[in-house]
Order: C-alpha cells, then sequence, then structure tokens
C-alpha cells in the first residue's frame, strides 16, 4: 500500500444528495452501485482495479479457455449514463467512523453512507512457505500467472531430456475440493488427455500426474451426497488422482508434503483450499468474528457503527438457519446487495427498513467439457444435462453484451474442436537474457 495521502480525493462533482461510498466494486459493490443508479444518492464507488472480475470462470482463464478480457467488465462504462455514480480507482486503507472518513491512497473521502465489499483474498492457513511457493486463484491476474506458469513448464520440459527430471515440471497438484478445485482438475486433466499430448509430441503424458487434495472427507463439502459421489466419479474417470481426507503439510517449490508422510513432486501447486476476508483498519477486534468476518446486523450494518454495513464474503450475520453465516458465495452478496439497496430508498422516505433474508438458489460445479453437478433447493441432477444448465446460468450472469457472445462463441468452438486456443505464454516485459537476474531455467513467468 503507498502512502496515504492526507488530502481529500480531488474533482469529485458536487451534489446536495447524501453521499454514499462504497468500497469495492465485485459482485456485492457493483450490484448495489447499479441498483442505486439514478435514485436520490451521491454514490462514490472505489476499487483498487478498474474492471470488475467474474471469478467463477477463472479456471477457465487459468486453462486458456478463455481471455481474461472476456470475464472483466471496465467499471466506467456500466455508468457511462447515471447522472450520480461516479467511480475512482483507489486502493482503501481505513476508515475513522468518527469522522465518517475513508482514507485511500488517492486521499480521503468523506461520507454520510459507507459501505464494505471488499470480498476475500487467498487463506494459507499461517503457513509462509505454501504462501510463497503456490499459485493462488483470487484475480483475474493470478489466473493468467497459472495458465502462463503451465505454459511455460512444458516449454521447458521438452527441452529435458531424462523422464525422471520432468516429472516435477508436468505434474499439477490442486489443493481444495470445492468447486473451484474440482473445475480446475476436470479442465487440466482435459488438457493433459486431449491437447498437450499434440502441442508437445516429444513428451510422455502417461506419467504425468493431477492431483487434487481435499482435507474434509468427500469433495463438494457443501453439496449433496450425489452432487459429490458424481463429481468422483467424473474425475475418476478423466484421469484425476483424488486425494480425500489429507492435508498439506509443506511445499517448498518442487515437493509437496503431505501430513500422512507421502510427499508429490510437482513445480506447481495450484491453491483452491480457503479465503479470508479483506480488511482495512478502523474496526475494534470484537467487531470480528474468529474468522475475521465483520458481524453485522439483519440490515447489514456493522454493530456498534451507525450508516457502516459489510455485504459479501466479509460480512457475517448469524441466524438460526445459519449460525456460522451465510455461504460466501455471489448469491449472498449479490442478495445483500439488493436488500441494502431497497432500505436505503426505504430510510429516505421514512419507512422502516426490512431484514435480510437469504434465498437458496442451489449450487452448481462443471466436471470438464460436458459434465456439470447442480443441486437445487428442490431438484438435484447430474451430467450433460446438468452442464447445459451451467453454461446458461454462467452465461447469464456475465456483464456485457459483448462478453456473453466472445464466451458462447469460445464454449461453442472448444465444445466442437477440443482444442482450447489460448496457449500463448503472454509476459508483461521482454527481458534480454544478459539483462536477467537468474539463470534462465529458473524462469517461469515474468
Ligand atoms: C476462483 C473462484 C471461483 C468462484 N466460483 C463461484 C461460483 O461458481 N459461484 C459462486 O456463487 N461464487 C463463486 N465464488 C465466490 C464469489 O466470487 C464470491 O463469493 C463473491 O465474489 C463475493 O462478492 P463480494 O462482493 O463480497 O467480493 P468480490 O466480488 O471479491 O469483490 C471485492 C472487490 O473489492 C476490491 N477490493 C478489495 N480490497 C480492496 C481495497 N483495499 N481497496 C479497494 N478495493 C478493494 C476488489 O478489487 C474487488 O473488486 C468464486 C470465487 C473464486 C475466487
Amino acid at each position: 500500500m503507498s502512502e496515504i495521502h492526507q488530502k481529500p480525493i480531488p474533482n469529485l462533482p458536487k451534489s446536495d444528495l447524501p453521499k454514499l461510498v462504497i468500497l469495492g466494486a465485485g459482485f456485492a459493490g457493483l450490484k448495489l452501485a447499479r441498483n442505486l443508479k439514478n435514485q436520490p444518492f451521491q454514490v462514490i464507488l472505489l476499487d483498487k482495479n478498474n474492471f470488475h472480475q467474474f471469478q467463477p470462470l477463472f479456471y477457465q482463464v487459468a486453462t486458456a479457455g478463455l481471455e481474461p478480457s472476456a470475464i472483466s467488465f471496465p467499471l466506467r462504462k456500466i455508468f457511462h449514463n447515471s447522472k450520480n455514480v461516479t467511480f475512482r480507482m483507489a486502493e482503501v486503507a481505513r476508515l475513522d467512523a468518527d469522522r465518517k472518513r475513508v482514507f485511500t491512497d488517492m486521499g480521503f473521502l468523506d461520507y454520510d453512507y459507507l459501505v464494505l465489499a471488499l470480498g476475500a483474498d487467498t487463506n494459507y492457513f499461517g503457513s509462509e512457505t505454501i504462501e510463497h511457493f503456490a499459485s493462488p486463484m483470487k484475480t483475474v491476474s493470478e489466473a493468467l500467472y497459472i495458465r502462463n506458469k503451465i505454459i511455460s513448464n512444458y516449454e521447458r520440459a521438452v527441452n529435458i531430456e531424462r523422464m525422471e527430471d520432468r516429472k516435477s515440471l508436468m505434474n499439477m497438484v490442486i489443493v481444495g475440493g470445492g468447486p473451484t478445485g474440482v473445475e480446475l482438475a476436470g479442465a487440466m486433466a482435459e488438457l493433459r488427455n486431449n491437447v498437450f499430448p499434440k502441442d508437445y509430441p516429444e513428451l510422455s503424458f502417461k506419467n504425468m500426474k493431477v492431483v487434487l487434495i481435499e482435507a474434509g472427507p468427500a469433495l463438494l463439502g457443501t453439496m449433496s451426497k450425489e452432487a459429490q459421489e458424481h463429481a468422483l466419479d467424473y474425475l475418476t474417470k478423466l484421469g484425476v488422482e483424488v486425494m480425500v481426507e489429507t492435508k498439506v503439510k509443506d511445499y517448498n517449490g518442487k515437493v509437496v508434503s503431505l501430513e500422512g508422510g507421502e510427499i508429490l513432486e510437482t513445480d506447481t501447486l495450484l491453491w483452491a483450499a480457503g479465503i479470508k476476508p479483506n480488511k482495512i483498519g478502523g474496526f475494534s477486534d470484537e467487531m470480528f468474528a474468529p474468522n475475521g468476518r465483520i458481524l453485522v446486523d439483519e440490515f447489514s450494518e456493522v454493530t456498534g457503527m451507525s450508516n457502516v454495513f459489510v455485504l459479501g464474503d466479509g460480512s457475517l450475520l448469524k441466524e438460526d438457519r445459519f449460525p456460522r453465516g451465510h455461504p460466501q458465495v455471489a448469491q449472498t452478496a449479490l442478495q445483500q446487495a439488493e436488500n441494502l439497496a431497497k432500505n436505503l430508498l426505504r430510510d429516505k422516505k421514512g419507512q422502516p427498513r426490512k431484514p435480510f433474508r437469504y434465498k437458496d438458489l442451489g449450487s452448481m460445479a462443471t466436471v470438464g467439457r460436458k459434465l456439470a453437478v447442480v443441486d437445487l433447493p428442490f431438484f438435484k441432477f447430474q451430467g450433460f444435462f446438468a452442464w447445459l444448465t451451467w453454461l446458461l446460468v454462467h452465461l447469464m450472469a456475465i456483464l456485457g453484451v459483448k462478453n456473453k457472445l466472445f464466451i458462447f462463441l469460445n464454449w461453442s468452438w472448444n465444445y466442437l474442436s477440443f482444442d482450447p486456443s489460448l496457449r500463448l505464454l503472454i509476459k508483461p516485459r521482454y527481458v534480454r537474457a544478459s539483462e536477467r537476474k537468474e539463470p534462465i531455467e529458473q524462469k517461469t513467468t515474468d
């Protein structure tokens, strides 16, 4: 975080309307800003990126199925026709609730209402070595880094003579058997089975492992037994080695050590095992639950602060049906944002606020190119029809007509040709060999 400027953020439009500042333009923050478009609030939306990211499809960027631009959307464009919403790219650092002020790397900003929607980051559960060597997937740039890393590993592997010495470059280990881990493992196995053997005919893929490790007793722990069993069956048929009730102890960039003493050789450890909420300063310890989520009431307001709200992955509302909080998924973030937008408008009209009630719309995960598992509240199904449902739901959820069209064309092409065409190793900057500080063979991606 760069130095926090002690001056107000300049050039913001003047307005007599109450100022609502939204921190974070992910699922919750963006939904709230869109629902309050052209309503009687001055809305200032801040995010450290100038684009919205569609996280459920990160794994397709990582596995060369989609361009990063297909799942990212420029925030300014969304508010072209809005009179009351202003976007600023700024990283938020701290809140001063007494002065009703937030501090960012672009200056400070005063508010009447403040909404935190900062999402979550990867949780390594305290292991510094795993954090250092593993590859997370919580941003579109991290997904792109994974794509570069995998392709660059293969470009290196073809130049290594002995099969034994190539193993760790070719193997992939994914930690975390939730939807992200399952989707990554399925897509990686399909690359291994169908695409890489044609790209790298010099290499033998019989020995290349795709391993999925889960600490709990089953994959997709929050889904139905049918979904869990089918996902395991689909992955096994694709040749993924699934290890449940297995904990990773450490990773040194080459070797994964498991708690039982077993080891796995890999240069690529993809970490999809946990999340922790993004934090800013200005909150006291008792405002947080032990898992780092901020405790809120049924109107998403922070207990002990007036007109400060938290939405999405960073908030925790305890209710009878969800004593440990609502699931940290897009639907929770979207529904909370919708309820808060309505309550803020009710405040204006002097009407009472309505409490948030989570509506479970179900969950799903896809395994490879044409199979998926879907749990709806009253109906569960798996297989090809589930995969079509998954495609449709994700296509509808993506922002922008151009993005929908591009993704639809990409998916159709990949389905028919089985050949995702984005296996490009695009590095941010070319570094001449004479300028490189490390030996070339240690450089994976820039
Ligand atoms: C790989 C992956 C796959 C997923 N798949 C699914 C799925 O299939 N279905 C599903 O329902 N959910 C899925 N999720 C979870 C879902 O994406 C989250 O629950 C949802 O994004 C939470 O919304 P949010 O608004 O709380 O946070 P986010 O959508 O994460 O948005 C947070 C925003 O805050 C910004 N930000 C963070 N810190 C700062 C700061 N200090 N200053 C300024 N801006 C900041 C970020 O740039 C980001 O734009 C997935 C998540 C991941 C990582």
